[in-house]
C-alpha cells in the first residue's frame, strides 16, 4: 500500500562524482577497494559517474533532478568540490538547493584534501593521510551526520578580454581559501609534482622557500565586531587596511588547508569568521620554514614574529600591487588582480539566523 511503501525506510541514494584523475590517479581504485564495498554494506544505493573533464561535474550539478539524491558525494581532491558547490549555486532554484539542502560530502582522493582533513579532525580522530584518511570519510559518510557550513563569496576581477572587449567580474563560491602569494605559488607550481601526491606542497614549499619572494598588495578587512546594520550590505566604514610588501596573504574558513596542515585550529564550519594570515616581507626563511613546520600541528598561533598576522574577518579585499603573482580560490587558479570576499552565513539559510 502507499502508506506501507511510506513507513518503510528506503536506503539511502548517494550519488558519486569520481575524477579518475585527482591525486595520483587512484580515485576509481579505491572505489573498488574501500568506498563501493562499505557503502553496500552500509545498505545504500548509488549512482557512480566519473567526470571526463574540467567543469563536467559542475555542468552536471546544474541540471540533475535534486530530490533524487540523498547526498552528492564528491571522490576527489578539494578542487572538484568547488565545482560541485558552484554547479549548485549557479542553479535557477539555488536558493531552494541550499535551503532544504541536498547533503554534499566528499570522499579523499586528491592531493589536496583539506576539507576531508577539517572533517577528519573535528569527528575526533587524530591526523592521517591517504587511506586511513578515506576510510575514516567514509565511515563518517555511512553513519550520515550532516552538518551546516558557510560558504564565502568571491569576487575576482574579469578574466582577461577576449577580442577586445573586456570580460566581467566572476563571481564565485568558496568553502575552503583565498591564497596570494607563498601559498598560492607552492600550489600552483607543484602541480609539476602530481605524481607525488600531497608531499607535492613540501616538495613545493621548499623550492619556493629557496627563492623567496614578496609581493606588494594592499590588504583591507572587515573585523568581526562590526555588525552590519543592514545583513546584506557591508559598511563602507569600520574597515582596516594594511599596505606594503607581502610574503603571502590567507584567508582560510576550515581548520585545516591540507590534510597534514593544521592552518586554522580554532574555525569552525559555521562560525561565521574568514581567517586571516599574512606574512610581512623581511621575515626570514627560518622563521618561515618554522611557521610552515608548526602549521602541521596547529602550533604556528603561538608562534611570535612582528612580520606575522592572525586576524578573524568578516570580509577583506585584496589589491595586488605588483604587477605579477598568482592568486588561488580553494586552491583553483583565478585571474590576477583585486578580489573581495565576504562570508555568507549558513545560518541565514537555515532560518537560525
Ligand atoms: P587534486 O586534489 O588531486 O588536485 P581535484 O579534485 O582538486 O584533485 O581536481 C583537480 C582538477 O581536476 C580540478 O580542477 C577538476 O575540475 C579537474 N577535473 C575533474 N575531472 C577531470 C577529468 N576527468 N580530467 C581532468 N581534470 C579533471
Ligand atoms: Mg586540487
Amino acid at each position: 500500500s502507499e502508506i506501507g511503501k511510506r513507513l518503510l525506510p528506503r536506503p539511502r541514494r548517494l550519488l558519486l562524482l569520481v575524477n579518475p584523475f585527482s591525486g595520483r590517479g587512484q580515485a576509481m581504485q579505491w572505489c573498488q577497494t574501500h568506498i563501493l564495498p562499505m557503502i553496500r554494506e552500509a545498505n545504500i544505493s548509488y549512482n557512480l559517474i566519473q567526470t571526463e573533464r574540467q567543469n563536467h561535474a559542475r555542468e552536471l550539478i546544474k541540471e540533475i533532478s535534486l530530490p533524487q539524491w540523498d547526498g552528492i558525494i564528491i571522490v576527489s581532491g578539494d578542487g572538484l568540490l568547488h565545482e560541485v558547490i558552484n554547479g549548485l549555486m549557479e542553479r535557477p532554484d539555488w536558493e531552494l538547493a541550499i535551503k532544504t539542502p541536498t547533503p554534499v560530502g566528499i570522499l579523499p582522493c586528491g592531493s589536496g584534501n583539506a576539507l576531508a582533513g577539517s572533517i577528519n579532525h573535528h569527528a575526533g580522530y587524530d591526523m592521517c593521510l591517504r587511506e586511513p584518511l578515506l576510510l575514516n570519510c567514509c565511515f563518517q559518510l555511512c553513519r550520515g551526520g550532516v552538518k551546516p557550513m558557510d560558504l564565502v563569496s568571491v569576487t575576482t576581477s574579469p578574466a582577461p578580454s577576449q577580442n577586445g572587449r573586456p570580460g566581467l567580474p566572476r563571481r564565485m563560491f568558496s568553502f575552503l581559501s583565498v591564497a596570494w602569494g607563498f601559498v598560492s605559488d607552492v600550489d600552483i607550481e607543484s602541480e609539476r609534482y602530481r605524481g607525488l601526491g600531497s608531499a607535492r606542497f613540501t616538495l613545493g614549499t621548499l623550492v619556493r622557500l629557496a627563492s623567496l619572494r614578496s609581493y606588494k598588495g594592499r590588504l583591507s578587512y572587515l573585523p568581526p565586531s562590526i555588525v552590519a546594520t543592514c545583513p546584506d550590505a557591508l559598511p563602507t566604514r569600520d574597515w582596516v587596511t594594511i599596505e606594503g610588501d607581502f610574503v603571502l596573504v590567507l584567508a582560510i574558513y576550515q581548520s585545516h588547508l591540507g590534510a597534514d596542515l593544521h592552518a586554522a585550529p580554532q574555525a569552525r564550519f559555521d562560525d561565521g569568521l574568514i581567517h586571516l594570515t599574512f606574512v610581512r616581507a623581511g621575515i626570514s626563511r627560518a622563521t618561515l620554514l618554522r611557521l610552515f613546520l608548526a602549521m602541521e600541528r596547529g602550533a604556528h598561533l603561538s608562534l611570535s614574529s612582528p612580520y606575522v598576522s592572525h586576524i578573524p574577518a568578516r570580509a577583506f579585499r585584496l589589491q595586488p600591487l605588483s604587477p605579477r603573482g598568482t592568486l588561488t580560490v580553494d586552491g583553483e587558479l583565478v585571474p590576477y588582480g583585486p578580489l573581495q570576499a565576504q562570508v555568507e552565513r549558513a545560518r541565514k539559510w537555515s532560518g537560525e539566523a
